[in-house]
């Protein structure tokens, strides 16, 4: 049985196809100023990576802040719900997750069926997500790979007091005309997403085994710099950015096997 799972997020949109339950492919691309467009792009480009067609798919789940504009969902379930499936799909012992994406990060706690008991979200800025990032690699000339290997390689850190994206830009740019070495400033900037998310982890409890999901999973900066003030090593899954929408796919097969 074939069904898929997409997640449109605000900065990619990822599609993730299953054959019995068994991942067969996938796709990811920038979501852009559509998302519809996108969804349909990400399904058929998954689809021909697999040599499949949409008429063999028994059940689609979309998921992310785009569902909403996905015509050929099945059914739209939230991604608190798709990414706390895939990641106890990925690691079942996984009890607290970190998904940091493109404009939201979260932390969604996990009881030993692997069932959701509790999350926090923030939606509302771009301070400690992706986007922070990717601002700053800008402005220190890194790609996102190169930013998070500084940071992970530098032993020095400097302060980075504003968590507001536009402010911490400018002390980016006063750092710079200092001549701070970009790798100290690199490592700056993932101890500040660090510390927002751990300030959200602690109001739902963070308990071990830690799994981290999301784009940003992939920056060996931010995983250590969490890894420091939560004293505890963190898990990143293979896929880590597309668990959001392994989870939905998931779900598709389970909805696929009560419509048949
Ligand atoms: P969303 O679902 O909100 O669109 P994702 O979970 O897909 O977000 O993550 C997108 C973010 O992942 C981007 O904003 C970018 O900062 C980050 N990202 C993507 N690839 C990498 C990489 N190779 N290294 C570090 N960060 C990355």
């Amino acid at each position: 049985m074939l069904v898929a799972g997409i997640d449109i997020g605000s900065t990619a949109t990822k599609a993730v196809i299953l054959a019995d339950g068994r991942w067969e492919s996938s796709a990811l691309l920038e979501t852009g100023a559509n998302s519809q467009r996108a969804a349909e792009q990400a399904l058929e480009e998954a689809l021909g990576g697999a040599g499949r067609t949409r008429a063999e798919l028994a059940a689609v789940v979309a998921t992310g802040y785009g569902r909403v504009s996905c015509p050929f969902a099945t059914r739209r379930v939230t991604e608190i719900t798709c990414h706390g499936r895939g990641a106890a799909a990925a690691l079942p012992a996984a009890r607290t997750v970190i998904d940091i994406g493109g404009q939201d990060a979260k932390v969604i706690r996990l009881d030993e069926g692997g069932l959701v008991t509790d999350f926090i979200m923030n939606d509302k800025c771009a301070a400690g997500t992706g986007r922070f990032l990717e601002v700053m690699a800008r402005r220190l000339e890194f790609t996102l790979p190169e930013l998070g290997e500084a940071a992970a390689r530098s032993r020095q850190t400097v302060a980075i007091s504003s968590t507001c994206t536009v402010f911490a830009e400018s002390e980016v740019i006063g750092l710079i005309a200092l001549g701070r070495p970009r790798e100290e400033i690199a490592r700056g900037l993932c101890e500040s997403i660090a510390d927002r998310v751990v300030g959200m982890a602690q109001r739902v409890g963070v308990v071990d085994e830690v799994l981290m999901t999301g784009g940003v999973a992939q920056n060996p900066g931010v995983r250590r710099a969490l890894e420091r003030r939560l004293g505890v090593p963190i898990r990143v899954p293979e896929r880590a950015q597309y668990m959001g929408a392994y989870g939905a796919a998931l779900i598709a097969l389970d909805l696929a096997g009560l419509l048949r």
